[in-house]
């Protein structure tokens, strides 16, 4: 189902003229309109998920086939020398568009772009305390 006041709805389906690498029954593979790198762009399927959570098995299941094929492509265009693959779900993990999406982010040797974590040092106890929350 499309959501009318959706902007990646309109994008995806094709409703707003887009810089489309790829298209099929499922997906639009766009480029970012504010790309962190060169290259950069977005598996966006062609019905509305808010996120995640919300994407069914059977789209999600096509998008890491989709997000491999296309840094083949990639890479044989733009010959990155590496590639980030990421995904934002709420607004505090980043997300500012809330129909599901995919980043696809080849990057280059000093392209300035830094998406790596930051580290901590877990307090005794501390992982095995949160792995009872979540397996108990
Ligand atoms: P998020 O922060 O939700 O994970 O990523 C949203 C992405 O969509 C951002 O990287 C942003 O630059 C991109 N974006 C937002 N609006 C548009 C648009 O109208 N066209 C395109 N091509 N990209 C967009
Ligand atoms: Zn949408």
């Amino acid at each position: 189902m499309k959501k009318d006041d959706c902007i990646f709805c309109k994008l995806a389906n094709g409703d707003i003229p887009t810089n489309t690498i790829y298209e099929d029954d499922d997906f639009r593979v766009f480029l970012d309109a504010a790309p962190a790198t060169k290259g950069h762009c977005l598996i966006v399927p062609k019905e509305h998920f808010d996120n995640l959570e919300q994407l069914d098995d059977e789209t999600a299941a096509k998008v890491f086939p989709l997000a491999r094929k296309m840094m083949k492509l990639l890479k044989e265009k733009l010959s990155w020398d590496g590639f980030n693959v990421m995904q934002n779900n709420g607004t505090v993990a980043g997300q500012t568009v809330f129909h599901f999406h995919t980043h696809l982010i080849p990057r280059y040797k000093d392209d300035g772009q830094d998406f790596n974590m930051k580290p901590s040092e877990p307090a005794e106890g501390e992982l095995e305390a949160v792995l009872k929350e979540i397996v108990s």
